[in-house]
């Protein structure tokens, strides 16, 4: 199941992730979704059961670069796919609980250039510097399972949260 396109009218802030020198900012997106494709994978839920972690329903990760982290797979395209880096793997930075990541301070030095720097498959691609983003759509045109949107449109959106949220 894709990204919901029109998640952030369907969804409600709740949480924002941002750098420590507060150079980037993202907004996480809820409620998550337990039947998108990361519950259903196999090597997704193989590396939980490893991790000893309880699978949960994570949301969307970024507005305007929204990142279904239910959906995601960790693939990893658009990580390579992404010519300024926005994403990195969270878990390369932060090892810790993807719940835990929703309203986590970064700083942005995590593994951002090589699909396979995920710590194993339950890490997810982060939208951490949002921002850069320049609209290219390589990334949305690789996720094997639509979890990325893309959209100038939602900028409005993050600006909405920042005011409320900010
Ligand atoms: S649209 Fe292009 S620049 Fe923006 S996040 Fe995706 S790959 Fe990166």
């Amino acid at each position: 199941m894709p990204i919901d396109p029109e998640f952030p009218k369907n969804h409600k802030v709740v949480g924002k992730h941002k750098t420590s020198d507060g150079s980037y900012v993202h907004f996480v997106w809820g409620p998550g979704r337990t039947d998108a494709e990361s519950s259903t994978n196999t090597q997704v839920q193989q590396d939980y059961k490893a991790r000893g972690e309880e699978y949960a329903p994570l949301g969307v990760h970024g507005t305007f670069v929204g990142v279904d982290w239910d959906a995601c797979i960790a693939d990893g395209g658009c990580i390579e796919a992404c010519p300024v880096q926005v994403f990195q793997w969270y878990r390369s930075e932060q090892d810790v609980k993807a719940t835990e990541m929703v309203n986590a301070t970064s700083e942005g030095t995590g593994e951002d250039h090589n699909r396979d720097g995920r710590r194993d498959f339950t890490d997810k691609s982060d939208p951490i510097r949002e921002q850069s983003c320049i609209w290219c759509m390589a990334c949305v045109t690789v996720c094997p399972t639509q979890s990325i949107k893309v959209d100038e449109a939602n900028l409005q959106a993050h600006e909405e949260a920042l005011k409320t949220f900010g």
